[in-house]
């Protein structure tokens, strides 16, 4: 869907979302082994980000356990948290074994940190996909993902 209106409100708001978000070829393929290790299960993990550059990867442990959800570990909850009261931008990742890189309807509802972003590994195609998304009120929106 067209929305040209709810785009100018979001550059109002966080100019440094926009455009591109930018992760080395190393810390992409870091998520995808981790996707691979974890796997029938899902993985889950948070990253740490400045000026829309990402600069480190940090595994966490899925509370769930599960091939069909995630929940990050306690301690690395905080520690995401931690990273955001310092002003980094930060976001999450987990894994989709099976299915593709888009939030399912349970990521969207548990998805509590507006400013966050969310990113999912896909290994359900040939090759694994990595896709990053923002979702705030139930609306979702893919970031554009430049890897380098
Ligand atoms: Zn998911």
């Amino acid at each position: 869907m067209h929305r040209p209106h709810s785009n100018r409100a979001r550059s109002g708001q966080a100019p440094t979302s926009l455009g591109a978000v930018r992760i080395s070829r190393a810390d992409r393929q870091e998520l995808i082994a981790h996707a691979r290790d974890e796997a029938p299960n899902e993985c889950c993990g948070y990253l740490r980000a400045t000026d829309g550059v990402v600069e480190e990867v940090f595994r966490a442990v899925n509370g769930r356990n599960s091939p069909y959800g995630y929940e990050l570990d306690p301690k690395s909850l905080f520690a995401v948290n931690d990273l955001d009261d310092q002003g980094f931008q930060v976001g999450i990742y987990h894994s989709h074994p099976r299915s593709p890189a888009e939030p399912s309807q349970t990521d969207i509802n548990l998805a509590n940190y507006p400013g966050w972003t969310y990113w999912i590994v896909s290994l359900g195609g040939e090759e694994p996909e990595v896709r990053a998304w923002r979702i705030a009120d139930g609306r979702v929106d893919e970031e554009s993902i430049e890897v380098d």
